[in-house]
């Protein structure tokens, strides 16, 4: 049985932090989303979105609801997920001016600097080009962005901006340093799920299909 024409089943991390914007986004792209808050939350999600928000906090809280263990194995299962600005952070395999304690999946060969990222201002807004969305440009919101200070063999820089990385893929794991949530365009967040599509329709049946 294939789950081709299912349509994916997009997770939000829902401790804290930029939720519903991104509920919004995936919604108006037609999937389905459920918002993650606990342990039993995990096992039916495609695809993961993990927000903005602060990483500190929300790493805190990925301990304290128990969340961390079974969202790091569906990671290890490489289900598709996208991690923008504190996303991206909590993805990362290294981060700098984190908390002693603050955790990382590692899920993305990115070294990244909380708050670093336009230290003078902030916040911002740029239009980036994204060779991967096609021609016309992404208007990014910046909002005391990390900066991505070293990248792996194996990531691949999607988007910089003065020469900096600001959108960097692994394999089906996404990060932004950016909002693409608070705009309209939703190019980034299709991606996500195309990801998602992808992977459940090749997916091997849960059970096997018995002969006709
Ligand atoms: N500076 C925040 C952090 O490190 C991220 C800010 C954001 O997500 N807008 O968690």
């Amino acid at each position: 049985m294939s789950r081709e024409g299912v349509e994916v089943i997009v997770g939000v991390l829902a401790l804290q932090g930029a939720v519903e914007p991104h509920v919004a986004a995936l919604s108006a792209l037609g999937a389905k989303t459920l918002l993650v808050r606990s342990p039993d939350d995990v096992a039916g999600i495609d695809a993961l979105v993990i927000p903005g928000g602060e990483s500190t906090t929300m790493s805190m809280l990925l301990e304290s609801s128990g969340l961390r263990g079974p969202i790091g194995e569906r990671l290890d299962e490489r289900i598709p997920v996208l991690g923008t600005c504190a996303g991206m952070v909590l993805l990362a395999s290294t981060i700098l001016d984190g908390r002693s304690d603050q955790h990382a999946f590692g899920a993305i060969d990115i070294t990244v600097r909380r708050n670093a990222f336009g230290r003078q201002v902030d916040s911002f807004e740029a239009d980036l080009r994204i060779a991967s969305l096609g021609e016309a440009p992404f208007h990014a919101v910046f909002i005391r962005a990390p900066c991505v200070e070293d990248v792996g063999d194996k990531v691949e820089v999607v988007a910089t901006l003065n020469g900096h990385p600001v959108f960097c893929r692994q394999g089906s794991v996404l990060v932004t340093a950016f909002h693409p949530e608070l705009v309209t365009d939703l190019r980034v967040h299709d991606q996500l799920l195309q990801l998602a599509r992808r992977r459940t329709e090749v997916a091997p049946p849960l059970v096997p299909t018995s002969p006709l």
